[in-house]
């Protein structure tokens, strides 16, 4: 199905895309992201303010995340960059908690391990993480390192024959109460790098206690991680995970997803907005047809659209053309 064959009354959303940069994905692009937009819909956004309410995450909806098949859609599946940024736009649009998880095990836990492990690392635990068997956290913010961490990591390594010990705590790790693995970042004591680690969240010494009362992203389960004498096997010390530097090879590839969330929330504002607008009649008109209502309307999509343009995500350095990646 092309985008020029959508009927436009029927889409799972109102259609913000004004600049039309969906028709630069391929024919097989605007297919997938067409069946995405409305697993979205249909399993997702009915849920949303639920959970939000409650703050507890829909782990019934792992399953089903794994069936439609999302993780590392640029290097396993060959789209390109355009195309995971526009999905995850739409993710964010359905529910920015449930794109947050996908953006913390996809993006931040996938990612440290596409970028920083070994071959043979990636064939032993990508498998299972790409079918989220296996789920994933990002574990770098500490109590007392946030914005500095790059220099202010306490969290120690400490190699002791075959295995390394860590020790220390973080702060705010997104899907730790319930993952499989952390990447937990981690300064070796020996030469005062930065070093990363597959922690298997069962190890002895790994709690992981989640921080209630947020009043942001409700549904992410954010936890505070206490790292005690845990024990690692060397085999799980990322091998291109050396010094902050390789840390930042990941957040920088991933503050694009950033930009891509921003974009998704101003769509679903303007979804909700228009959706009223249409809806509530006042002087035996709806809302929409006053112009004053209809401006403010339009300066939202304007913005939406203007942030996917030439200064917004669309064009990452390098490009993203259909098929380029
Ligand atoms: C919902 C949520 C989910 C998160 N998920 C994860 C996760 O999965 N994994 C993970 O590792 N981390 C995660 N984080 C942590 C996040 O990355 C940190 O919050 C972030 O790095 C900022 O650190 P901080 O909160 O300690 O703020 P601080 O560094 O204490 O900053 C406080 C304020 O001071 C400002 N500030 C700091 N330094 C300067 C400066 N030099 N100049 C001007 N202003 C400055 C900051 O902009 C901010 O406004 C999450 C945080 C939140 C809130």
């Amino acid at each position: 199905m092309s985008k020029a064959s959508v009927d436009i009354n029927n889409l799972p959303y109102a259609d913000g895309d004004f600049f039309a940069f969906e028709q630069l994905l391929t024919a097989k692009e605007q297919d997938r992201l067409a069946e995405i937009r409305g697993f979205l819909a249909r399993e997702v956004r009915p849920i949303a303010v639920d959970c939000w309410n409650r703050g507890e995450f829909p782990m019934e909806l792992i399953p089903k995340l794994a069936e439609i098949d999302l993780v590392s859609p640029v290097r396993r599946q060959g789209y390109s960059n355009l195309f995971a940024g526009l999905v995850h736009a739409e993710a964010t649009r359905a529910d920015t908690s449930i794109a947050t998880f996908m953006g913390v095990h996809d993006g931040l836990f996938t990612g440290s391990i596409e970028a920083l492990a070994s071959q043979e690392q990636q064939d032993a635990w990508l498998p299972d993480i790409y079918s989220l068997k296996k789920i994933g956290a990002f574990g770098l913010t500490e109590p007392l390192g946030g914005s500095d961490v790059a220099g202010g990591t306490r969290t120690t390594a400490q190699r002791n024959g075959d295995t390394w010990i860590l020790n220390g705590a973080k702060r705010w790790i997104g899907n730790a109460t319930f993952s499989d693995w952390v990447v937990v970042y981690a300064r070796d004591i020996a030469d005062n790098q930065v070093k990363g680690f597959l922690v298997d969240t069962a190890l002895p010494g790994f709690s992981a206690t989640k921080i209630e009362n947020k009043i942001s992203l409700r549904t992410v389960q954010n936890a505070d991680i206490v790292l005690e004498n845990v024990v690692v096997p060397d085999f799980f010390k990322l091998a291109g995970a050396n010094s902050f530097r390789d840390t930042n090879k990941v957040l920088k590839v991933t503050r694009l997803s950033v930009g891509w969330q921003a974009v998704g929330q101003q769509l679903a504002a303007f979804d909700v907005a228009r959706r009223y607008a249409v809806e509530r009649h006042q002087f035996g008109r709806p809302l929409a047809s006053f112009q004053l209502v209809q401006s403010q309307l339009v300066q939202i999509l304007g913005n939406a659209v203007s942030s996917m343009g030439h200064d917004g995500p669309a064009f990452p350095a390098g490009g993203c053309r259909p098929g380029q990646g």
